[in-house]
């Protein structure tokens, strides 16, 4: 395939945003290349500025879940469009989200909306502080909760749980009082607690995380987290941006016994529109200002455009349920063909699949944390998602990241993602 369009449009972005981006994994550089600039979208398929067409397993990282264009989101937009843009003031479009996503998720009662993940798990984080009155919180080395300042935090020196800055700009002042765990590891949440005597607002975790490649929690492990959290009276978060409307259609919890106090949503709720939500129960939530002391507000939350794209794709994800089957059902035939394709050349390969989502690791043991992860062949993998970009098949440009089957991704684009896995593990060993 040529790209020259793209390079082109790389070099004269690259003059006027850092690194050429608004969001830096875009930038394709963890496969030491650069990114193809999209044109447009059409149902499960991708279109550059080079006129190469691809299959899209990114899917805008998770939002798109039918695809791009679909008919039904884009004439609720359109007709929310005509109505103007926003209000700043509330609308009924809001109330019926909220009530669609309330009677989803059996921990929420209430829930505001905000305008991206980052900002829901930043809200969320400071009401847990102020409905518990304190500081600490207790976050998952590998689990990504968007970019505000407690939460960009990586492991300090010997053996403390306080996090240190994991980008310059961040205080440690603020850092100090995120302490990481590593995930699947009980005892290491048990020595945070140890660490503060318990003075824990609260434990956030993504439930499946979506964010050191595909790596789900052990139910057991939840269990064990739900237990602690009780005994020391703090609030566990569950961070569903990801997972929430895409693993199943109440995310984890759909899957798993264990209930959270708090849920953070994003992603598919806004179908592509910038929406991100934190919901807990009626008494929690009661601490959000102007009901409660806790101040949070946003000029563009509830976006009446934005709602309307949420509230179309989240009705015709409850009017058709068992989608969620069929979509999981593809996504085990396309990793269990990449699979294949890899050991067939004996390269070792590990999958993983929950609902809409998929991931894989060119690894030969099962990953159960981001120190796992890191193992990974990364030489490998930029290799493989060269070779499956050059055959048409747009894949996420980081093994950190997890792959995404939307319901207009049918049987025969797996079977041309999967040929295209065999040709290129083949022309990566020859
Ligand atoms: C994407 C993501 C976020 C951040 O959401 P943005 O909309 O990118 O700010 C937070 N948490 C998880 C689990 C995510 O996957």
């Amino acid at each position: 395939m040529a790209y020259d369009k793209s390079i082109e449009a790389f070099d004269a972005a690259y003059r006027v945003i850092p690194g050429g981006v608004d969001s830096p994994v875009r930038a394709f550089s963890g496969v030491e290349s650069t990114p193809p600039f999209i044109k447009r979208g059409e149902g499960a398929y991708l279109f550059d500025i080079d006129g190469n067409k691809y299959i899209d397993f990114v899917q805008s990282w998770g939002p798109l879940i039918f695809g791009h264009c679909d008919p039904e989101i884009e004439t609720a937009v359109i007709d929310a469009v005509r109505d103007g843009l926003s209000f700043g003031a509330p609308t009924t479009v809001e109330t019926e989200l909220a009530s669609e996503i309330v009677d989803l998720f059996e921990s929420i009662d209430k829930v505001r909306f905000v305008s991206s993940g980052t900002e829901a798990v930043m809200s969320a984080i400071r009401l847990a502080r102020g409905v518990t009155g304190r500081d600490h919180i207790v976050k998952f080395t590998g689990c990504y909760h968007g970019h505000s300042d407690s939460l960009l935090v990586q492991a300090g020196s010997g053996l403390a749980t306080f996090g240190t800055p994991s980008s310059p700009g961040v205080p440690s002042d603020l850092t100090k009082y995120t302490l990481l765990a590593t995930y699947n590891d009980m005892a290491s949440v048990e020595k945070c607690f140890e660490d503060v005597n318990g003075d824990i607002a609260c434990v956030i975790i993504e439930p499946i995380a979506g964010n050191m490649g595909l790596v789900p929690a052990d139910e057991h492990f939840l269990e064990g987290l739900r237990a602690l959290c009780d005994r020391y009276d703090t609030l566990l978060i569950f961070d569903e941006v990801m997972s929430g409307f895409r693993a199943s259609l109440s995310g984890a919890q759909g899957i798993l016994s264990v209930k959270p106090d708090m849920v953070t949503l994003g992603k598919v709720i806004g179908a592509g529109m910038p929406v991100g939500a934190f919901g807990a129960s009626a008494k929690i939530m009661s601490h959000l200002s102007p009901e409660g002391p806790v101040y949070q507000a946003g000029t563009l939350s509830g976006n009446p455009v934005a709602m309307a794209a949420g509230l179309t794709s989240l009705r015709k994800l409850k009017a058709n349920p068992s989608i969620y089957e069929v979509l999981e059902k593809r996504a085990k035939k396309l990793v269990e063909g990449f699979e294949k394709a890899a050991k067939a050349v004996e390269v070792p390969m590990v999958t993983e699949v929950r609902g809409s989502m998929f991931g894989f690791f060119f690894l030969d043991k099962a990953v159960k944390n981001f120190a796992n992860a890191c193992d990974n062949d990364t030489q490998m993998f930029a290799k493989f998602h060269k070779g499956m970009l050059d055959r048409g098949i747009y894949l996420a440009c980081s093994s950190y990241e997890t792959g995404f089957i939307s319901t207009v991704t049918d049987d025969a684009m797996i079977d041309v993602a999967i040929t295209a896995a065999y040709e290129t593990m083949n022309e990566i060993v020859n």
